[in-house]
Formats: C-alpha cells, sequence, structure tokens
C-alpha cells in the first residue's frame, strides 16, 4: 500500500449523491458543512444539483474507485449492494456514508480507517442527529486511535489493531510524547501501564507493547542531481535515527520546478515538494552527513507543508464540451473543482460553474487571447492552480495555441516548470455531426470563417481547395455581426464545386437549453438561417440522408468511396 493511502479524507471534497428531488434540501445542508462538496442528482429525476448522472451503481462505483469520500442520500442496503463488488478489491476505502433523505438518520458505512466517523459527526452535528458509529475502539476511547489527525502518521496499521483490540480486552496505556488531540480523551490511563502510545519521530521496531505515532516535522532539503533520489532520502532518514513517517515534504529550489526525477522522488515517498525562493528561513538543520546534496531539518511540531515556500503551479486549459455537463470530461471537471483561478470568456466560465467558495474568476470578455494566457501563466508561476476555459475543445479555435504561444515567446523558467496539460473536449463541429448522424463519417475537415486572425484571401483560397477536393467541411464562426458577408461569400465557392442537392446540417446551441438542428440542402441554405452559435456542416458528394422514424433525418456520410472520384 502507498504511505499516502493511509491521509485522512474526512476533509477531502466530497460526492453528496441524491435519487430524487426531495432530497435536494438535505443535501445543501450536507454542502454547507461539507466545503468544495458536489451534489450529483439522478438525471430526470433531480433539478439543480451540481451534476447529474445516469446510473446509480456505476457512477458510485466510479467514484469510490476515484477514492472520493460518498455521501449517499438513501437506504444504506442500496449503497451496501453497490458497492459489494468493489470490497474486496481495495485495502483502503474512500469515507463512505448513508444519510436518511430528511436528514434524520447517519450511518457511516466504509472507510473506519480514512475518517469516516468524524464525517459522520461532522455531519450529525450539522444535521443535529446522532451519527450511528458502531466501531467498538471508538465509542469506548472517544476517538479512532488508528486514524490520528494531519500532521501525525500511523507506523503500522496491523499492529496499531492488535493494540487497540488490547486495550478493548482490557489493557492500560501511558503516553510518551505529545499528543494534543487524545489529552482529554476516555483512554484507560495509567502511569504503569504495560502499553505505550509513543509520539515521537525517532524511528523504532514496531512492537505489540506500544503504538508508534509519528509526527512529521522533517523537512528534506534537496538538491540536483536527483539521481536515487527516494533511497538517499530514505537512508539519510534511517542514519539520522528517524522515522520515515516523520518525513512531511522535500524542500527544493524554485528553478527545480518540473524537474521528473524529483517528481518521481517525491511520489516514491509519498510526500509533497515544496518550492523555496531563498527567502523562506527552514526548520533547524540536523546534523548529518553534510554533502551539498540533502539535509534534513525538524520543525518544533508538526507543520502544514503548505506554508513553507510554494507548491508547483499548475496550468490546465480545458474545453467544456459543447455544453451540457454530460458532455464535459471527468478529468476536466476535475480540474474545474480543483482550480483555484479560472480564466476564460465570462459566458464559459459562467458555464463552468458552480464555483466553489475562494476560487477566483478572472472573467473578461476583451482582454486579447494572449494577454490572457500570459495572465494564466503569471498566476501557475506564483503556485496556482489554474484553469483557462474554452468551449468544445480548447485546442479548435480556441485557448490551447495562445497558451503555448505565450510559452514559447517565454524565457521565464519558473512559466516553463508550470506543470502545463491541455484536456481534450467534444468540439462544436463532432457534437453536431452526432445529433445529425455521421457526416463527418469519411474525410473532413474544419474552417473557421473568422477573417479577423487571417486574411479573408487565405479562407477564400481554402474553400476552394477543399470543396475541389470533396472533403466534408464544418464552419465554426460562420458570420457574425461584424462579418455579415463573409458566409454568402463561401457559399458561393462551394456551390461552383458541389450539386444542389448536397446535404447540409446546421447545428445551433447544441448541448444548451433552445439546442437546434436543421438539415437542408445546399441549394435550400441561405446565410439569414445562420448565427454566430451554429455549426455548419457541408456534405461532400458522398453525404446522404433519409427520413428517421419520429421526425427529420438521419445524415451520414459512408466510410466507402467510389473508386474514380469526380
Ligand atoms: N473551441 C470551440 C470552438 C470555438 S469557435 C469548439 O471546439 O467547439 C466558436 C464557434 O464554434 C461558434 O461560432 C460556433 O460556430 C461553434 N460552436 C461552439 N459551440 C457551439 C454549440 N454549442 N453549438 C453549435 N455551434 C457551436
Amino acid at each position: 500500500m502507498h504511505d499516502d493511502d493511509f491521509r485522512a479524507l474526512a476533509d477531502a471534497p466530497a460526492a453528496i449523491l441524491i435519487l430524487g428531488q426531495q432530497a435536494l434540501g438535505t443535501a445543501r445542508r450536507l454542502q454547507a458543512v461539507l466545503p468544495g462538496s458536489r451534489i450529483h442528482g439522478l438525471d430526470g429525476r433531480v433539478q439543480g444539483a451540481d451534476a447529474a448522472y445516469t446510473v446509480f451503481g456505476d457512477t458510485l462505483r466510479q467514484l469510490y474507485r476515484d477514492d472520493v469520500p460518498l455521501v449517499v442520500l438513501c437506504a444504506a442496503g442500496i449503497v451496501i449492494r453497490s458497492l459489494a463488488p468493489l470490497l474486496l478489491e481495495k485495502g483502503a476505502e474512500p469515507p463512505v456514508l448513508a444519510v436518511a433523505e430528511d436528514g434524520s438518520a447517519v450511518v457511516p458505512l466504509l472507510g473506519g480507517l480514512r475518517g469516516v466517523n468524524r464525517l459522520a459527526r461532522r455531519i450529525g452535528e450539522g444535521l443535529a442527529v446522532a451519527p450511528a458509529i458502531t466501531t467498538s475502539g471508538e465509542l469506548r476511547f472517544g476517538t479512532c486511535l488508528l486514524d490520528p489527525p494531519a500532521g501525525y502518521a500511523l507506523a503500522d496499521l496491523e499492529q496499531g489493531k492488535r493494540f487497540v483490540a488490547d486495550l478493548l480486552g482490557g489493557e492500560q496505556v501511558r503516553l510518551e510524547g505529545d499528543a494534543p488531540w487524545l489529552a482529554t480523551e476516555r483512554l484507560p490511563w495509567a502511569d504503569d501501564a504495560r502499553r505505550t502510545i509513543r509520539v515521537s519521530c525517532v524511528a523504532s521496531a514496531s512492537s505489540d507493547d506500544a503504538l508508534l505515532i509519528h509526527p512529521r516535522v522533517i523537512v528534506a532539503r534537496v538538491r540536483p542531481p536527483f539521481e536515487e533520489l527516494a533511497l538517499q532520502v530514505r537512508q539519510a532518514l534511517a542514519s539520522a535515527g528517524l522515522a520515515f513517517h516523520s518525513l512531511a515534504c522535500l524542500a527544493a529550489e524554485a528553478a527545480m520546478m518540473g524537474n521528473p526525477a524529483l517528481q518521481a522522488a517525491a511520489e516514491t515517498l509519498g510526500v509533497p515538494i515544496r518550492y523555496l525562493e531563498g527567502s523562506e528561513v527552514l526548520p533547524d538543520r540536523l546534523p548529518g552527513p553534510s554533502g551539498d546534496g540533502l539535509s534534513l531539518h525538524q520543525a518544533p511540531a508538526p507543520f502544514d507543508p503548505a506554508t513553507l515556500g510554494r507548491a508547483r503551479g499548475r496550468l490546465t486549459v480545458i474545453g467544456l464540451g459543447p455544453g451540457a455537463a454530460e458532455f464535459m470530461l471527468p478529468a476536466t471537471r476535475r480540474a474545474l473543482d480543483e482550480a483555484q483561478d479560472l480564466l476564460g470568456y465570462q459566458t464559459y466560465v459562467d458555464m463552468a460553474g458552480p464555483l466553489r467558495v475562494g476560487q477566483v474568476r478572472h472573467a473578461s470578455d476583451n482582454r486579447e487571447e494572449l494577454e490572457r494566457a500570459r495572465h494564466a501563466f503569471t498566476l501557475a508561476a506564483q503556485g496556482r492552480q489554474v484553469v483557462m476555459i474554452s468551449s468544445g475543445d480548447p485546442g479548435v479555435f480556441a485557448m490551447a495555441s495562445a497558451v503555448l504561444e505565450a510559452l514559447h515567446g517565454s524565457h521565464d523558467p519558473l512559466w516553463h516548470g508550470v506543470d502545463l496539460q491541455v484536456l481534450p473536449g467534444v468540439s462544436a463541429a463532432l457534437a453536431t455531426a452526432a445529433r445529425a448522424g455521421a457526416p463527418l463519417g469519411h474525410d473532413f475537415c474544419m474552417l473557421s470563417l473568422s477573417d479577423n486572425l487571417k486574411p479573408w484571401s487565405t479562407i477564400e483560397h481554402r474553400l476552394e481547395q477543399a470543396a475541389l477536393a470533396d472533403l466534408v467541411m464544418a464552419f465554426y464562426n460562420p458570420i457574425s455581426r461584424a462579418r455579415p458577408w463573409q458566409l454568402g461569400r463561401a457559399l458561393e465557392i462551394v456551390r461552383r464545386h458541389r450539386a444542389p442537392e448536397t446535404r447540409v446540417v446546421l447545428g445551433r446551441d447544441i448541448g444548451r437549453p433552445g439546442e437546434r438542428l436543421t438539415t437542408l440542402t445546399l441549394e435550400a441554405l441561405q446565410p439569414e438561417q445562420v448565427d454566430m452559435r451554429t455549426l455548419v456542416i457541408i456534405g461532400s458528394s458522398t453525404t446522404t440522408g433519409f427520413p428517421r422514424r419520429g421526425g427529420g433525418e438521419w445524415v451520414y456520410t459512408p466510410r466507402w468511396y467510389p473508386v474514380a472520384p469526380k
């Protein structure tokens, strides 16, 4: 098991699942006590949730596999049966609770070692009901000894379970070291007890007489080269007599951001990397082999690594898809949930919501694209989690190119150290094509008819060539108030090479409220039928259509092609 798997999840944003509208009120009350949590409502049954799902069991299992704390407003039995197939699959389960939809009962089910009871208490307080806690150690002692708070790590879970069983069997216990969270609890304390809870960063062999809890107080200051870094850190801790679990973080110079060997080491060790600018004061340095590569520093008490230096910033360039939540990638949803700063056109930032308290929108309608991209890097270089929002796919006539151009033009090592990722999205042409059938089933091209960023003569030339090549064409930005005549001119060019009965598909606001799909012929197409929220598909010589049951028609382009095209 990865060391990190012991991390308590009680404070991570939860997924609140509801099956019916009547549970939404309770779900909102839960959301108020679980900051950052999102309400997932069954599609068609719940209105006004933060996200919609279609299949309950699959959704629950996916979230469980993604290690998300789950609060499910339905019968405990439904939750148990849905998760049953996964229970043997995984050692460390996220917290899972069933809550009565009227808020009258809170039942922690799974995740005893990841803070489920703490979560149950917090929810119980919020709903003013007593949570149904059944863990004996916890009931007797008022605390879960095996789930110490943030900043402390349990050395050995299996040994810990035996230790708690001994206490339940009547053994008494004494405390060595500092455990402020235990002081008031109902443990069977005795000064001459044979069992000891030992809170210390000193390494010692696991024994059934002592429960070892290590405060995370050690910072390993590391410098390149980073070969075998994880091993070096382990050896340095061992030769200083320190417990591995007391390692809180690695600290490196900011210029090392993005160094793959450093990241691999941190991953192996299961600790975060903090980047220093030189001005930070590290905790006291411990004596030890004073090579240049590595030094260990010990803080007087556990501390939050987030308070030391800064994290590696991240810039994720995402596309929302055409609009509907279910057409957005789960990875995109996650990036939006984790973001601290969101940039993009106002409309898209609004579509990305609901946002958490504390997420900063930098919405602007008039900021130039390259400028907005630079703004994103400036924020990310400060260690922030930034998301740049486009509609559809971010790489199709959207922000991804501007972001890369901004980076290409920069020599700032901090910008190049940003964890940059582009996530794909469902582009308008793909969404429109899917609604119509399969008009893009054979070779096609995507063209923007906007001459804001390229000369109109280039557009005409490309239209001509695409028409000659008998490619299906998807027109983005087909028309606007500032560009009223261009579409008419484009159609003139296409009509010279395509038959009047050529299939045309118009998709307006696909995946958004008021979505409209129109299929017609090239001959019948008038620029007045098109606006800037429309995606135009012009078929090739093989694109065809037939009536569909219930009205309208299916349009598709077959996979085959005549042997000798005209
Ligand atoms: N990156 C986006 C495209 C941005 S260009 C994508 O991949 O979809 C903007 C153009 O995309 C609009 O003028 C329109 O032609 C098209 N478009 C975007 N969203 C649309 C939608 N939901 N329905 C129809 N067309 C859309």
